[in-house]
């Protein structure tokens, strides 16, 4: 493998993390991302398992390290063992990662980690099951909990992302709690972010992180110190619990300093940002193959990389919900 330095932007950030989007469908319909259910429209395919492999190739030229397949579902593409396969034979890789609503779980967290899985992220916003199927309109909890329960017998380091939501936070909070005494994953806390779509749903359910942090804080949680390549989440242990919570606060201040990941969406753009105004079309490049071409495009295009988003002043950029890009 042709080994560059490692890719830093003009902020002396520097990026180790790739977050590949291998599809914008989604079969859920959560009320903050996709209310209304995924809307199709006149669109390339998807990256293929080949291009994908493009981009991963130049990716670790320039330094990546983890790879994350996202979307969209990603499970609903029937080719995903093959691309985790491809994240996994990658020379420089050294960790896929999935996110996942979780709703194939069951029956193919073997498939996933036979083909090289590392790490899962499965998205729940509550653990009681009707208002996870009124939040996601698929009553199914039960089920993916069960795939959770395998994904750790098989020793798949499993994380769960929930996003805060103001009405009833406390309530959840407390089931979460009494889950992960016994449960050994990392609940990560996700503060909802506004996109171009859900404006009026932001405006009525975002909470500030920060007073989940202060009421962990006061009972005993401690925070963990950051490795210096960690992202932006902060993670918390206790002793009396076998799971961890990290907390995801993208409108704290300082959030962006520690961005250390670059995006592909599913269509073959680059984004920045998660909240850039566009993504920039890579598409041609992928489809040549030539990784190293591809590899110094990137290098070119990162010093466009802003200091930081502007969800603070309500800009949202070109991101009308997160399924398009991968959260
Ligand atoms: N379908 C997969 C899933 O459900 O995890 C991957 C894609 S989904 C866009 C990735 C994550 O983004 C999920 O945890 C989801 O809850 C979160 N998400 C979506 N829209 C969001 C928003 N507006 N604010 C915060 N998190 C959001």
């Amino acid at each position: 493998m042709k080994e560059n330095r490692v890719l830093e932007d003009g902020h002396g950030r520097r990026f180790y993390y790739l977050r590949l989007s291998v599809t914008d469908v989604c079969n859920f319909r959560c009320d903050y991302c996709l209310p209304d259910g995924y809307q199709a429209s006149p669109k390339q395919p998807d990256l293929s398992v080949a291009e994908a492999t493009t981009v991963m190739r130049a990716f670790a030229q320039l330094g990546t390290r983890k790879v994350r397949l996202t979307g969209g579902e990603p499970s609903l593409r029937k080719d995903l063992p093959q691309l985790i396969q491809a994240a996994k034979a990658t020379p420089g890789i050294r960790r896929v990662a999935l996110t996942s609503n979780g709703y194939k779980l069951p029956s193919a967290i073997d498939t996933w980690h036979h083909a090289g899985l590392d790490q899962l992220n499965i998205s729940i916003d509550s653990l009681d099951p009707s208002e996870f199927a009124h939040i996601t309109g698929h009553d199914c909890l039960p089920k993916i909990l069960t795939g959770i329960d395998r994904a750790l017998e098989l020793g798949v380091q499993t994380k769960v992302n929930a996003v805060l939501l103001s009405d009833g936070a406390h309530d959840r909070l407390k089931q979460f709690l009494a889950w992960l005494k016994t449960t050994p994953v990392t609940l990560r806390f996700i503060e909802l972010m506004q996109t171009g779509d859900n404006r009026d749903y932001f405006a009525s359910n975002h909470l500030r992180g920060a007073e989940i942090e202060q009421l962990l804080i006061e009972t005993g949680w401690q925070l963990l110190p950051r490795a210096i390549d960690a992202g932006p989440a902060r993670e918390y242990v206790h002793p009396n619990y076998a799971g961890r919570i990290g907390l995801i606060t993208p409108y704290s201040k300082d959030f962006c300093s520690s961005c250390n990941r670059l995006r592909i969406s599913a269509q073959g753009k680059l984004h920045l940002c998660l909240f850039s105004d566009a993504g920039i079309d890579l598409r041609h490049a992928i489809r040549d193959g030539d990784a190293n071409a591809l590899a110094e495009s990137v290098r070119t295009m990162i010093g466009n990389k802003e200091v930081s988003h502007y969800l603070q002043q309500g800009n949202t950029g070109g991101t009308e919900n997160l399924s398009i890009i991968g959260g």
